[in-house]
């Protein structure tokens, strides 16, 4: 039996992408999941869970919006009702949204936060209080904010960058009760967010950047759902407050 066996994870935005795949790990590992589903947006959670079902994994799906304090709340709750406990909560949930500084609106930049920045404290909010010693969170940010600053992303960025400042925080906070908290900060993957060509580089623009990457491509959502499982996990448990950065190398490539 691994330590991760009879676990159970909340993960907003498990519908696609990221989230999608850190279902099907902790279906591999025994983890049971709630997949968190935002019906604003097209993506299956039924997919969702016939992967975790051919994984011989348990979960269940729950709508989840991370814009509003009950819901979310509402959400970490199914996992005790259904399960009789929360052991993991991921705030994975996040939207990318293109707006030059000239026409960043405050109503474009409060709803951009409402989201990646004051969704992802509702969600390690909301987990936190149903955990006992042996919880972790993990927050998703990104590069862009978390690392570097990208051209007419600004709202992004700046929740991006925030989420590094609240995981520190909490993890200090939850350190007493054996509760740890870290974030990953993922490069370019192939999800719906970058596969959009408005907000995001789509595509063609993902290969074209993918070839840059010491890696030599973009990295798939498998690829950081297994560092966001290894952060939660009893292998991790003498880290807290970090953040890892899961690009391929992109980062530490020097450019000319
Ligand atoms: P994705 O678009 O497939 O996943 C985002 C998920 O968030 C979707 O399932 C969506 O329905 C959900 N969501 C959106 N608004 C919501 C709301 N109000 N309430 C609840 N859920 C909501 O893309 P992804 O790449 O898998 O994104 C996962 C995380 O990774 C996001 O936080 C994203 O910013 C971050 N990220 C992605 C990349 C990349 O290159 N794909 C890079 C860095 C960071």
């Amino acid at each position: 039996m691994t330590s991760s066996e009879k676990r159970v994870a909340v993960i907003t935005g498990a519908a696609s992408g990221i989230g999608r795949a850190l279902a099907v790990h902790y279906a591999r590992q025994g983890v049971r999941s709630v997949i968190g589903t935002f019906p604003g947006d097209p993506h299956d959670p039924e997919e969702t869970l016939r992967l975790v079902k051919d994984a011989n994994g348990q979960a269940v799906i729950q709508e989840v919006d991370v814009r509003t304090t009950a819901s979310v709340d509402h959400f970490a709750q199914r996992a005790v009702d259904e399960y009789g406990r929360l052991d993991y909560a991921v705030a994975n949930a996040g939207i990318l949204r293109n707006s030059p500084l000239g026409e960043m609106t405050d109503e474009r930049w409060h709803d951009m936060l409402n989201v990646d920045l004051t969704g992802v404290l509702r969600t390690l909010r909301a987990g936190a209080a149903r955990m006992t010693e042996g919880g972790a969170l993990v927050a998703v940010s990104s590069i862009a904010g978390g690392v570097y600053g990208w051209e007419e992303h600004a709202h992004y960025a700046a929740a991006k960058a925030g989420v590094l400042g609240l995981i520190r925080s909490v993890a200090v906070e939850l350190g007493p009760r054996g509760i740890r908290a870290n974030a990953v900060i993922p490069g370019l993957i192939e999800t719906p967010q970058s596969l959009d060509p408005v907000n995001s580089l789509g595509p063609e623009g993902l290969q074209r950047a993918g070839k840059d990457i010491p890696w030599g491509r973009a990295g798939r959502p498998e690829e950081v759902a297994s560092v966001i499982a290894f952060l939660t996990s009893d292998e991790a448990m003498y880290i807290t407050g970090q953040s890892l950065i899961v690009d391929g190398g992109l980062t530490i490539k020097m450019r000319a």
